[in-house]
């Protein structure tokens, strides 16, 4: 069996779609008109109109087909190879919920149409909700958020609702400082000032530290559990305990779910609400930035605050319901990014209790077999049992000059999307490995014999890596600049 992933050629060099240009040239034609032609200016105020056309391309069908096609054979997804790609879950999504959620009825369905009209979407709606109620072991959800970090704006904004409605907002966030940015960010927006939770020398929130922040101006902690370094805060009951005692709310990121799904309730732990990462636990493909979708399951106290519309069943009939007078309002245009409720739906219902219960305990045998596998040549800062993703650093590389993003760089030499880099902050040079559950054992002892490779070429030949790499379309990179210099041609 070959050791690494063949590469060969065959993936075309390609211009810029404006370099592609021909003048006059089209790629469609339409019917004649079967109605009176009117003037442009006659249905759309002349101010609004543009005084010359836009420079758009000009191209024949198979020229864009080509183009686009060419385009996406540069890009690397889960399909093609392991992607592990810390905290992401950039796992392999099964093409059934691709069909499901390309269904007609779902396709077609506009958002203004009526309840009566709208009863399946409704009911999946409906059904949806009350599946995430039960996964979460809380009451009632919101399926509103578009990604995670608009799921912890409602929830931050549904625990600034609560506290009003006991007289006092309250003024703090308490944020471990291993937590994802959009923690801070949220508790930002949401109008409230953030104490950072150090992590103690476990990786692990210390409850002694939690009692020593705590205070009755503190509204809320959040909390990511398992949280970025991999890690279950196994003191998770007590903080919770520690917080409520002084009349806080617990707040779960719950975007590492895939490691602890049908084994764990975050609500049986104390939560009292918790987003989901549709895109990431319950399968959707989610590169590029979206779509996602970042429901919010809550404890009934909360219920008062959801956002509007929430669906609710009589009898055997669904609506949706407007009318919630201490409500934090509508959070969004219509009803979520639906056909991602409709791909978690059908992920949920095909997998099954047991189904999901081993997507958990696979995530999770998988990480901690690269874990043992990787720590005869990378610094593991936190070396034991892991749920479904663990940090190693550069710490052994650093010697020879070697550093994480020449190792990340490298890897993709060897046919391997890198993992996340640099994050989480703490953790000086850290590589955050997620494997996932859909790899098989072959994909992995892959990923491993690159990683080993690339330590001993670290010894052998550093400067294989520091111009890491060679082998793809474009060698390496200056990302920032890349950032904050785009070059957006026109053809002129
Ligand atoms: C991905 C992620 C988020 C943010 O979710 P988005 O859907 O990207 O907005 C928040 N917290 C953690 C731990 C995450 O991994």
């Amino acid at each position: 069996m070959p050791e690494q992933i063949a590469r060969s050629g065959l993936v075309l060099e390609e211009d810029l779609i404006f370099e592609k240009s021909s003048p006059g040239r089209i790629g469609y034609s339409l019917p004649s008109l079967d109605v009176p032609e009117k003037e442009v200016s006659d249905l759309i105020p002349p101010s609004f109109l543009r005084r010359e056309p836009p420079p758009l391309p000009q191209l024949s069908e198979p020229d864009v087909v080509r183009h686009f096609l060419r385009l996406s054979q540069w890009n690397f997804v889960p399909p093609h190879g392991l992607y592990p790609l810390g905290s992401c879950t950039m796992k392999y999504n099964p093409y059934l919920n691709e069909i499901l959620a390309r269904l007609p009825g779902f396709v077609r369905a506009h958002p203004l149409q009526p309840d009566q009209l709208s009863q399946g979407s409704l009911r999946l709606m409906y059904e949806l909700e009350r599946l995430l109620a039960e996964i979460s072991g809380l009451d009632r959800v919101t399926l509103h958020p578009a990604a995670g970090a608009h799921g912890e704006l409602a929830g931050m904004m549904m625990i600034r609702a609560f506290h009003e409605s006991q007289g006092n907002p309250r003024r703090v966030v308490l944020v471990p400082d291993s937590a994802h940015g959009t923690n801070p960010s949220s508790s930002v927006l949401s109008g409230y000032q953030v104490r950072p939770v150090p992590s103690d020398s476990r990786g692990l929130i210390d409850p002694a530290e939690v009692s020593r922040l705590m205070d009755e101006e503190v509204a809320a902690i959040m909390i990511t559990n398992p949280n970025t370094l991999g890690l279950f805060e196994v003191d998770i009951v007590r903080i919770c305990s520690i917080v409520h005692s002084k009349g806080g709310l617990v707040y779960g990121d719950g975007a590492n779910l895939n490691a602890i799904l049908g084994i764990v309730r975050p609500g049986d732990l104390g939560f009292d609400l918790l987003h989901l990462n549709l895109h990431k636990t319950f399968s959707t493909p989610h590169g590029g930035g979206g779509p996602g979708a970042g429901p919010v399951a809550v404890r009934e106290k909360l219920a008062p605050f959801l956002p509007v519309p929430v669906v609710e069943k009589e009898g055997d009939r669904f609506r949706l319901n407007y009318d919630l007078p201490r409500s934090i309002g509508k959070i969004r245009a219509f009803h979520s990014n639906f056909a991602i409720l409709v791909r978690a739906y059908a992920y949920i219902l095909s997998l099954g209790a047991a189904g999901l219960k081993r997507v958990a305990e696979t995530a999770t045998l998988n990480a901690n077999y690269l874990r043992s596998q990787l720590a005869s040549h990378y610094h593991l800062p936190f070396d034991r049992l892991c749920k479904h993703e663990f940090v190693a650093t550069d710490r052994f590389q650093q010697r020879s000059g070697v550093r994480t993003l020449d190792i990340a760089k490298r890897l993709m030499d060897k046919g391997f999307h890198p993992p996340t880099i640099y994050f989480p902050l703490i953790v000086p040079g850290a590589m955050m490995i997620e494997p996932t559950e859909t790899e098989p054992k072959e994909e992995l002892d892959r990923f491993i014999a690159a990683m080993r490779e690339i330590a001993e070429e670290a010894q052998r030949d550093p400067s294989l890596l520091t111009s890491a790499p060679h082998l793809t379309k474009v060698s390496r990179l200056d990302e920032a600049k890349a950032a904050r210099q785009l070059d957006l041609r026109w053809a002129e």
